[in-house]
């Protein structure tokens, strides 16, 4: 019998590890400075608050009469005394305003009253009064002010990086900890070896990569392949996040930047990370109101930075973000963050290497098919996995179970895949789809000669927006392309929506892309490459292409009448009606195959193109 489970709460909690809040919390000297304060208020009213009972100045006159006062002291102000016996319990210390009266002193002499004066002593009440609160106001402002300057040293560490040097010994991360991204680790692989090793590089006049970007949607541990680089190298990891700059101060960002920088140079060789990057990076604006000079400020500096510096010395820059697209385009320049590494979702395989390793320190139950759980939790990223594994353990230690088993592992499934609907993971009928679409696209691009080998195919959710991707990579460059050729290039585009059809009977909004760029190979070859019979050898829209097929310089319409353009309109529409035949044709004739490589993309996500030749009953190509 195992024992219980060992649920670790907080999964992410290793990797914020040594890392400082972002703002000070209120501090204790706060409270002792109120404490103070509210002491010094007692000791004030004892001092300056009249001691015993207040009468009347003429009630005074009438007790000097009376003789019944036994000492008096006269003050600036007030008129302090002791009377010679209790006046009906109300006690005998008195006091009372003092009035003009210079024959008082007579009066009391002649009544035999021991009197004296008082000296003017007023540096208690000043104190008091006026300096200790000065002194309290001086020291809230200052503590504002440390608090926004947001820095432990007061108002001198302004400028200084709050960037946490972490030594040698304290990235304990190691490739060993990340799974599921094989490729983006290859890649790093090689900074490793510059770290480990910076002169056996440079002696060769090797070019090092200045800034390494990692990229991929969140969760699927980019920060933890930064560290693990870092832990790897044994070098120090220097780690702050893009939106720790974004200061209220100008000036601020830009002088941490600097002072970061010449931190790293000291400390070299070593890691500079740069987390959640478009946080600091998004493309300048022109902004009327100027509220982003501050961010721009910090980015310039950064740009100036990485421009001044030289990486043979031995620091790699590197930055992860999730939104690619909003970066500026100075800071993917080269020599800037030149080198770009994808870290995407990971396929079933890589899941059950993810899962593996997170229930390391988990009690888990020899029921449990980590292959099975990979399966079920398509579209999941590595943090979501590990959340997963947590979850599970603490249904089972909520379960007073002594081991986490399959069940525990179904019902976390159920709760997440609950949660991350809102985030839009595919559902089942969704990846079917997608995974007919995507076959259909292989199979045409297959089986049609002349095309560029597929080289993978892959219904793993992207981060961007793509729900699956038939890559096809040319086996050569290619300058020219023959009409057949562009024909067979539109039945693929095609195949995709053709394969829903045929298998599925109804089609979905996911191939409009497909269609938009069918359509628009098909105008070119109208308009521009006078590949139409009909229209005959005429460039119509006069579109400046660098090559034929990107992108069209947008141009007004060409010089042409209705009749012109009703024939161009029906001479695309045969085009891709003839497209669409061919695809159709190809697809029924290989119905079956249509059926057996999406089931097996369905299982595997992620297929190579000799797999698919190979299912098609093909020769591997020699790519
Ligand atoms: P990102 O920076 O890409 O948003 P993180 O690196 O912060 O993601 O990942 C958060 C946590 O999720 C990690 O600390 C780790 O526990 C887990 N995790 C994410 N991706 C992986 C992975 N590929 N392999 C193993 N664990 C992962
Ligand atoms: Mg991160
Ligand atoms: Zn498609």
């Amino acid at each position: 019998m195992a024992s219980k489970p060992t649920p670790r709460l907080n999964p992410r909690g290793g990797d914020r590890r040594g890392q400082r809040p972002l703002t000070p919390r209120p501090s204790s000297s706060l409270w002792y400075g109120l404490a103070f304060l509210l002491l010094l208020g007692l000791a004030q009213m004892y001092y300056l608050t009249p001691s015993g009972r207040t009468i009347p100045y003429s009630e005074f006159k009438e007790l000097v009469k009376q003789g019944q006062i036994a000492e008096a002291t006269i003050g600036d102000q007030v008129i302090r005394g002791t009377l010679k016996q209790d006046q009906d319990n109300k006690g005998r210390q008195f006091q009372t305003t003092r009035v003009e009266d210079p024959k008082l002193a007579e009066e009391l002499e002649a009544k035999g009253v021991k009197y004296t004066g008082e000296a003017v002593n007023r540096w208690l009440p000043d104190l008091l009064g006026w300096i200790v609160p000065l002194v309290f106001f001086i020291g809230i402002w200052g503590f504002f002010f440390r608090r926004m300057s947001g820095a432990e040293g007061g108002v001198m560490s302004f400028a200084r990086s709050r960037a946490k040097i972490y030594a040698d010994d304290e990235v304990k991360v190691r490739f060993s900890d990340v799974a599921g991204v094989d490729e983006a680790e290859e890649e790093l692989k090689e900074i490793v070896e510059f770290l480990k090793n910076p002169k056996k590089y440079t002696n060769l006049g090797g070019r090092i990569p200045k800034g390494v970007l990692l990229v991929g949607p969140p969760g699927t541990g980019k920060t933890l392949l930064a560290r693990a680089v870092a832990g790897e190298a044994h070098v120090p990891f220097f780690s702050l996040s893009g939106s720790e700059f974004v200061e209220m101060f100008v000036g601020v960002g830009a002088a941490r930047i600097r002072d970061l920088f010449q931190q790293a140079e000291a400390k070299a060789p070593c890691i500079v990370f740069i987390d959640e990057l478009d946080a600091l990076g998004k493309v300048r604006v022109q902004s009327p109101i100027g509220s982003h000079e501050e961010r721009e400020q910090t980015l310039n500096q950064l740009l100036a930075e990485m421009d001044g510096f030289d990486s043979r010395k031995g620091v790699i820059i590197m930055g992860a973000t999730n939104r690619p697209e909003v970066l500026d385009p100075a800071l993917l320049r080269p020599g800037r963050f030149d080198r770009q590494v994808l870290v995407d979702k990971p396929d079933v395989k890589g899941r059950e290497e993810i899962l593996r390793i997170h229930v390391k320190g988990v009690k888990v139950s020899s029921n449990v098919d980590l292959k099975i759980v990979a399966a079920r939790t398509a579209g999941f990223a590595g943090a979501d996995l590990a959340n997963l594994v947590n979850e599970a353990a603490l249904l089972a230690a909520r379960n007073d179970k002594t081991s986490v088993d399959m069940k525990d592992f179904e019902s976390a499934i159920d709760r997440l895949v609950a949660g991350l609907e809102k985030k839009r993971v595919m559902s089942v009928k969704e990846r079917e789809i997608v995974a007919y679409h995507e076959s259909g696209h292989a199979i045409v691009a297959t089986v049609l000669p002349g095309l560029d080998p597929v080289h993978k195919i892959s219904i793993v959710q992207r981060g961007f927006g793509a729900l699956g991707y038939t890559m096809q990579l040319p086996l050569e460059d290619r300058y020219l392309m023959q009409r057949r050729d562009l024909e067979s290039q539109l039945a693929v585009l095609l195949g995709g929506r053709t394969a829903e059809e045929i298998a599925l009977g109804e089609i979905s909004t996911g191939a409009q892309n497909d269609l938009q760029r069918a359509t628009d190979i098909a105008r070119a070859m109208v308009t521009e490459f006078g590949m139409s019979d009909a229209l005959g050898a005429i460039n119509y829209d006069g579109n400046k292409r660098a090559r034929f097929l990107d992108l069209p310089i947008p141009q007004e319409r060409g010089l042409y009448g209705e009749e012109t353009a009703e024939k161009i309109d029906a001479e695309i529409k045969r085009i891709l009606t003839e497209a669409h035949v061919k695809a159709r044709q190809i697809l029924s004739d290989h119905r079956d195959k249509l059926e057996s490589i999406t089931r097996r993309l369905l299982e595997v996500e992620v297929m190579e193109g000799d797999e698919l030749r190979q299912l098609l009953g093909l020769a591997p190509t020699t790519s």
